[in-house]
């Protein structure tokens, strides 16, 4: 996904803006991997395959995501996985 489509997405929920991440490019300088974190509700979006991953809590499963941000986490900034926001009795 361009970087510039990236950086017009808000955060679903609160609408807040979304710091942006990126781990890995592709040779067009899109965005493959990397990761979102609204600073407001600090929820974090993993954009997997150049697809940010924005579904609502219920729908997002930590087992999916967790293995993602462990191998992203040595370069992350802002991410702390306990900041994930899913809803333990729904998985
Ligand atoms: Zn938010």
């Amino acid at each position: 996904m361009r970087i510039e489509t990236i950086q017009k997405l808000c955060c679903p929920f609160d609408k807040e803006e979304l710091a942006l991440e990126i781990i890995t490019r592709d040779i067009n300088n899109n965005i493959v991997e990397g990761i979102l974190t609204c600073k407001y509700c600090k929820r974090y979006y993993p954009i997997v395959s150049g697809i940010p991953i924005m579904s609502p809590d219920e729908y997002r499963e930590k087992q999916f995501e967790a293995p993602l941000i462990g191998k992203w986490k040595p370069e992350l900034l802002n991410v702390d996985d306990t900041n994930f926001k899913l809803l333990e009795n729904n998985v």
